[in-house]
């Protein structure tokens, strides 16, 4: 017997998937929201979770992989953080469940925003990977990341810290994404977090893995001068694509 198609609301426990999900749900009220757990987000995204979960009526899904524990564990046990080619911590925590866990006639929502590269970041998403039925609610209805971010506080809800904190995007600050390469985010996430960049800053050292670029050059986080600028740091998104392909933003 062939198993019905299903409506997943992509949950990554920040503000631009809560309002995918709350447009979503007007039109597909038994869509499950889905999370693909990396036990790796900050302890306020799990408090903001729990706040949207109550606002919206509705329960999360949690998948995670087979084989990993966490980023983390991708981390150590691959030897590998991330390259050109990506990150493994993607391709395992995020990828294979969602793999595994898809129907082929299911139709995928995802929190991608109206802002340009990030629906340009859509676009190349649903060219990767075409077999997929997707849906980006926020596009259609021309929410930007800021209109998201007043959504979810008209909501009542209080956003994850991590927005005040400075940070783009919530994702992974148990480790800070390894993805990233820009010195102000690595700059911002030691300010707010010292003990979680030392792990991670000393196990780069371990893997010789050169997360930063300062003036060019490859270099690693422990090298980043103290007194470095912070502002408006760059973090990549991470979905889909981050497996798949190293572009990552640029156009
Ligand atoms: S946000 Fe970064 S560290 Fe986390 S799974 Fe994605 S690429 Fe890996």
């Amino acid at each position: 017997m062939t198993e019905a198609p299903r409506v997943l609301i992509w949950w990554s426990t920040g503000a631009a998937s809560y309002v995918a999900a709350k447009l979503a749900l007007r039109q597909h009220p038994d869509a499950l929201l889905v999370r693909c757990d990396t036990d790796n987000e900050d302890v306020d995204n799990y408090r903001f979770e729990a706040d949207a979960c109550r606002r919206l009526n509705r329960d999360i899904t949690t998948i995670r992989s087979t084989e990993y524990r966490s980023v983390w564990d991708v981390w150590t046990r691959r030897k590998f953080i991330a390259g050109r080619k990506g990150a493994p911590c993607t391709s395992e925590m995020k990828v294979a469940p969602r793999l595994a866990f898809q129907r082929p006639h299911d139709l995928h929502v995802f929190g991608y925003t109206a802002d340009r590269l990030d629906a340009l970041r859509y676009k190349r998403m649903t060219e990767t990977f075409f077999e997929l039925h997707t849906w980006a609610p926020l596009i259609d209805n021309g929410v930007t990341k800021f209109g998201a971010l007043a959504i979810v506080e008209r909501d009542g809800l209080e956003l994850p810290r991590s927005y005040a904190m400075g940070f783009p995007n919530a994702n992974c600050l148990e480790t800070g994404c390894g993805k990233a390469t820009d010195p102000k985010y690595w700059a911002l996430f030691r300010y707010h977090f010292p003990h979680r960049f030392d792990r991670t800053a000393a196990l780069s050292r371990q893997l010789g893995a050169r997360l930063t670029r300062i003036d060019g050059e490859r270099r690693f986080i422990d090298e980043i001068p103290a007194d470095h600028p912070m502002l408006d740091p760059i973090v990549p998104a991470c979905d889909f694509l981050c497996a798949a392909t190293d572009w990552d933003g640029d156009e």
